[in-house]
C-alpha cells in the first residue's frame, strides 16, 4: 500500500438510488464492508438520491435488501441511524446550500448558463457574467449551473490513491466542474464532499469510473480547508471479450443472480475475488475465512474479468456444503415459485439429498426434479428415438415391472439386486435397460442414481409410468 490506514477507519457506499445493484457496485459495497469488519472500524451507508427526476424510494428499498442479502449491513445508514445523519442527501440540502454561499462569496462559483453538454472546460464567457445580468437571466428563468472556477493559475492537482500510487492531474484537464442546478439540488462532487467530511470518512474505496471525480473533489477540499480521506480506485470489472461488463454480457443486478438461483455467499466469494487476490491456491472462502484472509494490500490493480464458469462453480461448492434441511427449504421455495404447488415439504426433504451434488444454482432443482411434480408424459420424441426403440425392451419391462409390483415399497436395497440379475438374464448390458427405465419415468437422460429415484418417486408412480409406456408400445 502507497501509506498505511488511517484510523479510526470510517468508510462508506454511497449508491444512488437510481436503478438496481449493480454487481460492480456490490464489490465496491464488499470492500468497503471487508475493511470496516477488519479494522474495527464503521461501514456507513448514504443514499445519493440527489437526482429527483431518476431516483425512487423503491430503488433504495431494493439496494438495502440486497445489500442485507449478501450480508453486508452497515452500522451507520438510513434506518439504523447513527450520529452524522441524515443519510439521505436529499435531507442534507442546507449543508449543500451554505457551501455553495461560501464559494461564490470568494468568487470560485460561477452560474453557467450553457445548454447542457455545450458547457466548455474552462467557461471564460459564463466566468465573466456581471451580476446583474446573472441576475437578469436567472430572473427570467433561464436554466443554469453552478460551476466550480478552477483557479487558472493553480499547481497540477496531486493525490495518493492507496493501490496505484501518486497521481497527477492538470487543471486545465479538470475544467470548472458542476456544483449545483439552479433549482438548489447539488451536484455528485459537492454533496460527496461535502459529506465525506461531515461523516468523518477516513477511507473511499470506490470504482475506477470515478477517478477523474477525484481530482474535482480534492480541489473542494482545498477550498474548503478540510483534510481529504485517503482514495483507493478500484480496477473495473471486464466481461469475457475485455469490455466492461454490462447487459451486453448477462446479468448485471445482484437481483438477478438472487432470483436465478446463487447464494449470497457464493456471490461474496466471487465478488471479493473479482479484484483481490488471497494470495493462496484457496478459492472457496466462506465469508468467515474471507474475513480472515483479506488485506487491502491484496487488492488488484488490474481489470477482472468476470468469469460466470467460476460463479457457478463456487455457487455448487456452496450448495454441497450447505445443511440439508437449509438446502431443501431452498429448493421448496424454489418449486413453490415455479408453480409446483403440490410440491409438499416433506417430499422435497426427501429428494434433496438425491439432488444436493447435482445442482450449480438453487433454481436448477426446478428442471431438474420437474418429473417428481409434472408427468413427463409424452416422452420427447427425440429421447424415444434414442431410447425407447429397441424392439425388445418391453418384455424386459414387464419382467421389471413384475418385480417392483410385487414389494411393497422400492426400497433399492431389496430391489436392486433383483433389477439387476434379471436384466442381465435377459441378455442386456444393464445401461441398455436402465437408461430407457430413467426416460421412461424422468422423461429426461440424466438423474440421481435411478435406483435412488425410483423409491423417491414411490412405487405408485413408477408402475403407472412403466405401464403406460408398455400400453404405448
Ligand atoms: N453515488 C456515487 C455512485 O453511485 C458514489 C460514488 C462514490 O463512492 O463517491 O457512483
Amino acid at each position: 500500500l502507497h501509506g498505511s490506514l488511517k484510523t479510526p477507519v470510517r468508510v462508506r457506499f454511497a449508491p444512488s438510488p437510481t436503478g438496481y445493484l449493480h454487481i460492480g457496485n456490490a464489490r465496491t459495497a464488499l470492500f468497503n464492508w471487508l475493511i470496516a469488519r477488519k479494522e474495527g472500524g464503521a461501514f456507513v451507508l448514504r443514499i445519493e438520491d440527489t437526482d429527483p427526476a431518476r431516483s425512487r424510494p423503491e430503488f433504495t428499498r431494493a439496494l438495502m435488501d440486497d445489500l442485507r442479502w449478501l450480508g453486508l449491513q452497515w452500522d451507520e445508514g438510513p434506518d439504523v441511524g447513527g450520529l452524522y445523519g441524515p443519510y439521505f442527501q436529499s435531507l442534507r440540502k442546507h449543508l449543500y446550500q451554505s457551501q455553495i454561499d461560501r464559494l461564490f462569496d470568494a468568487n470560485r462559483a460561477f452560474y453557467c448558463f450553457c445548454p447542457p453538454g455545450e458547457a466548455p472546460k474552462i467557461d471564460w464567457i459564463c466566468r465573466e457574467l456581471s451580476p446583474s445580468r446573472v441576475r437578469e437571466r436567472l430572473a427570467r428563468g433561464e436554466p443554469a449551473v453552478i460551476r466550480f472556477r478552477v483557479p487558472e493559475d493553480a499547481p497540477p492537482v496531486t493525490f495518493t490513491d492507496l493501490l496505484k500510487g501518486e497521481l497527477r492531474f492538470e487543471p486545465k484537464e479538470i475544467g470548472d466542474f458542476s456544483l449545483m442546478r439552479s433549482d438548489g439540488m447539488p451536484l455528485y462532487n459537492l454533496s460527496c464532499v461535502v459529506d465525506d467530511h461531515a461523516m468523518d470518512i477516513s477511507l473511499v474505496i470506490r470504482g475506477d469510473d470515478h477517478l477523474s471525480n477525484t481530482p474535482k473533489q480534492i480541489l473542494l477540499y482545498q477550498f474548503f480547508g478540510y483534510e481529504p480521506p485517503q482514495f483507493i480506485h478500484l480496477p473495473l470489472i471486464l466481461g469475457n471479450d475485455g469490455t466492461p461488463l454490462s447487459k451486453r454480457h448477462g446479468d448485471t443486478s445482484v437481483a438477478a443472480y438472487r432470483s436465478n438461483g446463487f447464494l449470497p455467499q457464493a456471490l461474496v466469494n466471487f465478488l471479493a475475488l473479482l479484484g483481490w487476490n488471497p494470495g493462496t491456491e484457496e478459492e472457496f472462502l466462506p465469508p468467515d475465512r474471507l474475513l480472515e484472509l483479506f488485506r487491502l494490500d491484496q487488492l488488484n490493480v488490474a481489470p477482472a474479468k468476470f468469469n460466470l464458469q467460476r460463479l457457478l462453480w463456487l455457487n455448487g461448492k456452496f450448495i454441497r456444503a450447505m445443511d440439508v434441511e437449509d438446502l431443501a427449504r431452498h429448493f421448496w421455495r424454489e418449486l413453490q415459485n415455479a408453480g409446483f404447488s403440490d410440491a409438499s415439504y416433506e417430499l422435497v426433504r426427501r429428494i434433496t439429498p438425491l439432488f444436493q451434488e447435482r445442482v450449480e444454482t438453487l433454481k436448477d432443482i426446478v428442471v431438474k426434479a420437474r418429473f417428481f411434480f409434472v408427468d413427463p408424459w409424452p416422452i420427447e420424441e427425440s429421447l424415444t428415438k434414442k431410447y425407447l426403440s429397441d424392439a425388445r425392451l418391453p418384455e424386459i419391462f414387464r419382467q421389471i415391472l413384475h418385480i417392483l409390483e410385487s414389494g411393497e415399497d422400492l426400497n433399492p436395497v431389496r430391489i436392486e439386486p433383483v433389477v439387476k440379475q434379471c436384466i442381465q438374464e435377459g441378455g442386456f448390458k444393464l445401461k441398455e435397460v436402465l437408461q430407457p427405465l430413467r426416460v421412461i419415468l424422468t422423461g429426461m437422460d440424466a438423474s440421481p442414481g435411478i435406483f435412488e429415484t425410483m423409491e423417491a418417486l414411490g412405487k405408485e408412480k413408477v408402475i403407472s409410468r412403466l405401464r403406460r409406456f408398455l400400453s404405448s408400445a
